[in-house]
């Protein structure tokens, strides 16, 4: 079967996704060893010793959060694995109220506040880590709902290298923020590991010849020799007033967790042409989007086309596991499927017969999901004297884009794919995120 041109491949394989869908169910043995270890912990009554086992088994599984889910006579733990939850055991209510008070004490949450939402964090030791867990608690009709979020340090910040940018986006960016002054926006929708990127970046610019201060709220991650405050917006202190005072501290670099108004854009601006590196987050979905929301702020165009230097877009995608990845024969669907697909992305270059496809194989390693652990797809914009003057002169955003591929500009589908084609994720994975 050859696809017809007209339709769209993305919509097709899509389709094709779907078909497959209900056949990749998370699902372990090692669930039901957690299960059994909580239970019996509980049972024991060492409510420390159960809360630590969930938090050690969700650090083992790579979750970034556990989730208690509460219905009418039980409740549902779940993990969120590599972007997606999973169902991993469940509680009775009895048991569930006893870990419900012990996680609300060790966070100084009120035990007798049950009507209203609270958050606050609690730290762990495990195995020499600490591990700090921030919990917040949502009343629900019968209960309490309570996400906790798991704060590992260990993995906030990882070599530059391993950021997973190809060699040409990862020199643009070297060249970026190397910088004296300058804005650089990292832009994300929820969950796109922006914290580890934008970490990372910092502490690759972090000498002791530079002074780095970074607003954020809250702090995540406590890193060496920055200087890291907090927003408080008690006692009439906004956020721009913070900047302001942050200023004042003569820095070098600074970190300002994310653009909100344009009160903020403009103090930051206004601190990327003053001779500061500046980066920041705004919450887009990529990097055309990202120019149209600060001009749509109301940033006049020549202020920014002198104050951004470069936008990174970026969206999280699972990895495909190492240790079930085979090879497998390619259908005539499959390389009319990649042969289109590259036409679309401008890389009909690539010859599509070279290009192996793999095989949906599941293991124990990776909960029988096919996909351990997970990487960046980019999309970076780093303005040159053509892209400013387009901006200057009031180009719509599509025509600057356009102007961008003419440079460097590679566009997140094609950073995926080309991944996909490593065998770094799979075509799958970008379909469903882009
Ligand atoms: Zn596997």
């Amino acid at each position: 079967m050859v696809v017809p041109k007209k339709q769209n491949v993305w919509d097709l394989l899509k389709k094709e996704i779907l078909k497959n869908e209900e056949k990749k169910i998370y699902y372990s043995e090692k669930f039901k060893k957690i299960e059994d270890k909580v239970k019996k912990s509980l049972k024991d009554q060492k409510t420390d010793d159960a809360l630590n086992d969930v938090t050690i088994w969700a650090l083992v599984l790579w979750s970034s959060d556990v989730h208690y889910e509460t219905f009418d006579n039980y409740i549902v733990v779940r993990f969120r694995i590599d972007w997606v939850l999973v169902d991993i055991f469940r509680l009775t209510l009895k048991e569930y109220k006893t870990i419900l008070e012990r996680l609300k004490y060790s966070s100084s949450l009120k035990l007798n506040i049950t009507t209203i939402p609270q958050d606050w964090k609690f730290s762990l030791f495990i195995e020499n880590r600490n591990i700090d867990v921030r919990v917040s608690t949502l009343p629900v009709w019968a209960f309490e709902n309570v996400v906790c979020r798991i704060l590992d340090n260990t993995n906030a910040i990882i070599d530059f290298d391993k950021l997973w940018f190809f060699w040409t986006t990862k020199r643009i960016l070297e060249k970026s923020i190397t910088k004296k002054n300058g804005m650089i926006l990292v832009t994300w929708p929820t969950g796109s590991g922006k914290t580890t990127t934008l970490y990372t970046i910092l502490s690759k610019l972090n000498t002791r010849e530079k002074k780095v201060i970074t607003l954020e709220d809250p702090i995540e991650y406590k890193l060496d020799w920055v200087i890291q405050s907090e927003v408080n917006e008690k006692n009439w202190f906004t956020f721009k007033s913070w900047l302001r005072a942050l200023l004042r501290q003569d820095p070098d670099i600074i970190m300002v967790w994310e653009i909100r108004d344009y009160e903020t854009l403009e103090t930051a601006t206004n601190a990327s042409l003053t001779w500061h590196l500046v980066l920041s987050t705004l919450h887009t979905k990529s990097a055309a989007d990202t120019l149209d929301r600060v001009i749509n702020m109301w940033l006049k165009p020549y202020i920014l086309a002198s104050a951004l230097d470069t936008i990174i877009a970026q969206r999280l995608v699972r990895k495909i596991c190492p240790y079930c990845k085979v090879e497998k024969e390619r259908t005539a669907l499959e390389i009319s499927i990649i042969e289109n697909m590259m036409r679309e992305i401008w890389m009909s270059s690539l010859w599509s017969k070279n290009i192996k496809l793999y095989e949906w194989l599941w293991c124990e390693k990776c909960n029988n999901s096919w996909y351990l652990w997970r990487i960046w797809i980019y999309e970076i914009i780093s303005l040159n004297e053509q892209l400013r003057n387009l901006i200057r002169q009031w180009s719509t955003t599509q025509e600057i884009i356009t102007s961008a591929r003419d440079w460097d500009l590679i566009t997140m589908k094609e950073d995926g794919i080309l991944k996909a084609i490593k065998w770094y994720t799979t075509i799958e994975e970008i379909l469903r995120v882009i």
